[in-house]
């Protein structure tokens, strides 16, 4: 029987030069595709069945598209039907979040002279809901509880630190610091003697053995790193999806859209993050998205793939494309 496939409607294709992916936003997986199961997924008016699509077509590319439709089939991305079905649009307008800002990076070393009790304030007054607060050195439980103190009452929606290992730090006690602080979700501690990661709920404890000293290590991006996420997916239409309403204070306390940028807004401990902000250059990066940076816009991973414009391949460009992604779309 001639049959139509129907992907579901959280399950979005993209077409890129010389493949495309279905993105399933609600499971958060991607599915590649070869670009002649794009052509048949994206064929409307008339809507057609495998059969009717595979005439004139060669036997090769008859074969390929029924494999892979029928992967997709079996790996619920979608489902026959034996009439046609107008795709129901899954609605990827979001409406926009009234905060000024809505996440936020804080850089700490071991000389950084500014501290959470004078940002938190400020960063809550600009209705930001997420905050990383990155340490850059290793210190005893006792002063990282204190460090972290303006945090408990913050009333920030998620929360991640990094810190380097300390030799007397055992799990428990960062689990002490995730009963106390609430909306603490991830904490990632450098410099560990093994990798392993353990989950308790919405809670994740990283170690890494990776020495994270500064900024540095930010802004690794590629086809490794994608995640077909609802909100990713939407704010990469529309925006850029790392420094759209993000404010950062690198560890020497300069305010940054993001602290691996050159680009400072002034100084924490003369200027008020709100200042910063109403500078007329803050705001530049906010809307540059995937489909204006160079070779990104031809990569079907476009829209589930962070940005950084912090470390490009051409540091003249402000459209070039991320230095740190391995991935060739247009091979
Ligand atoms: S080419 Fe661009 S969109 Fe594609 S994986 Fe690399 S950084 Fe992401």
């Amino acid at each position: 029987m001639d049959r139509y496939f129907n992907l579901f409607s959280y399950c979005i294709p993209v077409r890129g030069c010389n493949r495309g992916v279905v993105c399933d936003l609600i499971r958060n997986m991607i599915q590649p595709v070869s670009l002649s199961v794009m052509d048949y997924l994206s064929a409307t008016e008339p809507y057609l069945t495998l059969e009717e699509w595979s005439k004139g077509r060669t036997p090769l590319e008859i074969r390929e598209v029924n494999e892979q439709i029928n992967h997709l089939f079996q790996s619920e991305f979608g489902y026959f039907s034996n009439h046609p079905i107008l795709p129901r649009q899954f609605s990827l307008d979001a409406s926009d979040d009234e905060s000024q800002i809505t996440n936020a990076i804080v850089d700490l070393d071991v000389f950084s002279t500014h501290t959470l009790i004078e940002l938190v304030p400020q960063l809550k007054e600009l209705g930001c809901k997420a905050l990383e607060v990155r340490i850059f050195y290793s210190l005893s439980f006792e002063s990282l509880q204190e460090l972290l103190h303006p945090l408990i009452d913050s009333g920030f929606e998620y929360i991640e630190v990094l810190v380097e290992h300390h030799p007397e730090t055992k799990n428990d006690a960062y689990e002490i610091l995730q009963h106390q602080i609430p909306g603490l979700r991830k904490i990632t501690v450098s410099r560990a003697n093994e990798n392993t990661i353990y989950h308790r709920d919405s809670f994740i404890l990283m170690y890494t053995t990776e020495l994270i000293r500064n900024e540095a290590k930010c802004g690794v991006t590629g086809e490794l790193y994608c995640v077909a996420n609802v909100q990713l997916y939407q704010e990469s239409l529309k925006h850029n999806n790392c420094l759209y309403k993000k404010i950062s204070v690198d560890k020497y306390g300069y305010i940054k859209n993001c602290p691996s940028m050159n680009q400072s807004f002034g100084e924490v401990h003369s200027t008020r993050l709100m200042d910063a902000l109403n500078h007329s250059k803050f705001r530049d990066y906010w809307h540059i998205t995937k489909d204006q940076i160079n070779v990104c816009k031809q990569c079907e991973l476009r829209y589930v793939c962070q940005d950084c414009r912090a470390y490009r391949m051409d540091m003249d460009d402000i459209y070039s494309k991320p230095m740190k992604c391995r991935y060739n779309p247009l091979k």
